[in-house]
């Protein structure tokens, strides 16, 4: 390769967010490039969860609820996650799921439009996305989805009765990157809401909500947060107001323990809180944003854009007779912090590589995703990952017939 791994660890050694790499437990023996799926646990995860199991659940019991501040961790972790989005404090909620979150994004901006009865959704949006608004659409009655194939057709969906606009900012299968900016100013001189979903954006990269309407994401992939943790919530300030959830929950009520009869929503964006927060997942995301104060988005982009693009470079070079294809845009500036490869036989040619300690993930019906987290993925990580690809595809070894047999999740 034209770049030896005496060269990566030389990049490594110079690399300014090298440090934080201790900070996370990764096992021995291990690449690993699935970051964007669950990122790793950071090493004071477990000891804060402990603490807050013995000493304020232990210790405290319901006094937990004022004495720990558990009440108000969905506002107050929500200030911590503010500005890897580009939000502000008061912006965001931390709590629930994702598909969770965006039932609540879509149903708001659809009461914030109740003369337009689409949704514009893209063929590429995440599944559980679009089962959500789906199931959303089936029981609200009077309300169509206008699927397209990419933003290229956004334009000609933009009609007057568009009253919302769902869309990932990075696409979880190529890692193609939009322009924000730019598609929520579409969007919105089109007198429609722009719901941006960040799964693939946060902590990949420094994300700016800006003017979109609302937004929402999980904590659990380049966040850390861990298996499970949280989602969070953005909506801009100029909806606090007026913008109302189809999942009125007494955790929303502006007045929760005067437990009155019927709903009211609280001020600002408490209102989409639902129901009692899951104390126990935010401790290690808690214990993750500990980490992110102190991280620099611009090195973490610089080193995302270069960790990526020498992956591409070296597969391509000692890959190249296997029929690999280049999934991901080749121009960094619309590419997330993922890389992804078309292989016919991506399945067990994947489930080859993690068994030779290098893992990324496979995705219906044939690709092979590769995500870098620049807090603990290294040059020479991605010098390993491409010279055991290089191997799995040059002698063949995803051909062994165990390696075929699918498990549960992929
Ligand atoms: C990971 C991911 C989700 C996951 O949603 P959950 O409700 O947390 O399971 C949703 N959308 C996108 C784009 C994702 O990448």
């Amino acid at each position: 390769m034209t770049i030896s791994r005496a060269d990566c660890l030389a990049l490594d050694a110079d690399d300014p967010l090298r440090r934080f790499r201790d900070e996370f437990v990764l096992p021995d023996g291990t690449v690993y490039l699935v970051g964007n799926s669950l990122g790793a646990l950071s090493r004071t995860a477990a000891a804060a969860t402990a603490r807050v199991v013995a000493e304020e659940w232990g210790g405290q019991l319901v006094g937990g609820w004022n004495a720990s501040g558990w009440f108000d961790l969905p506002l107050t972790t929500g200030d911590r996650l503010a500005p890897l989005i580009g939000a502000g404090p008061g912006q965001v909620v931390v709590g629930d799921t994702t598909s969770i979150a965006i039932v609540k994004a879509v149903s708001a901006a659809l009461r914030l439009r109740p003369e337009r009865r689409v949704i514009v959704s893209d063929t590429a949006n995440f599944p559980t996305d679009r089962y959500v608004v789906q199931g959303l659409v089936g029981s609200l009655g009077g309300y169509e989805i206008r699927d397209i194939d990419g933003p290229d057709a956004l334009d000609a969906a933009l009609s007057d009765d568009v009253a919302c606009v769902l869309l990932s900012e990075v696409d979880y299968r190529t890692g193609a990157r939009l322009d924000t900016a730019e598609v929520t100013a579409r969007v919105r001189g089109a007198g429609a809401l722009m719901i941006w979903d960040l799964c693939h954006s946060a902590g990949a990269y420094q994300v700016d909500v800006a003017e979109a309407d609302f937004a929402v994401g999980c904590t659990y992939k380049y966040l850390n947060g861990g298996p499970g943790a949280p989602a969070f919530l953005y909506a801009n300030p100029r909806h606090h107001a007026d913008a109302e959830s189809i999942l009125t929950g007494w955790h929303g009520h502006a007045a929760p323990f005067a437990f009155e009869p019927a709903y009211r929503p609280a001020e600002g964006v408490r209102r989409f809180s639902v129901g009692t927060p899951h104390v126990l997942s935010f401790a290690p995301l808690n214990a993750s944003l500990d980490i992110w104060e102190r991280v620099d988005m611009a090195q973490v982009r610089a080193k995302s854009v270069a960790l990526t693009s020498l992956f591409i470079d070296l597969v391509e070079e000692s890959c190249a007779p296997y029929g690999l294809e280049l999934v991901s845009p080749r121009d960094p500036e619309r590419r997330g912090s993922q890389v992804s490869f078309r292989h016919p036989d991506g399945y067990p040619v994947m489930r080859a590589l993690i068994d030779r300690g290098v893992h990324g993930d496979f995705r219906a019906p044939d690709l092979l995703r590769f995500g870098f987290a620049p807090l603990y993925i290294g040059f020479a990580d991605v010098h390993d990952a491409a010279t055991a690809l290089a191997e799995v595809l040059g002698k063949e070894l995803w051909r062994d017939e165990r390696y075929r047999r699918r498990l549960a999740v992929t």
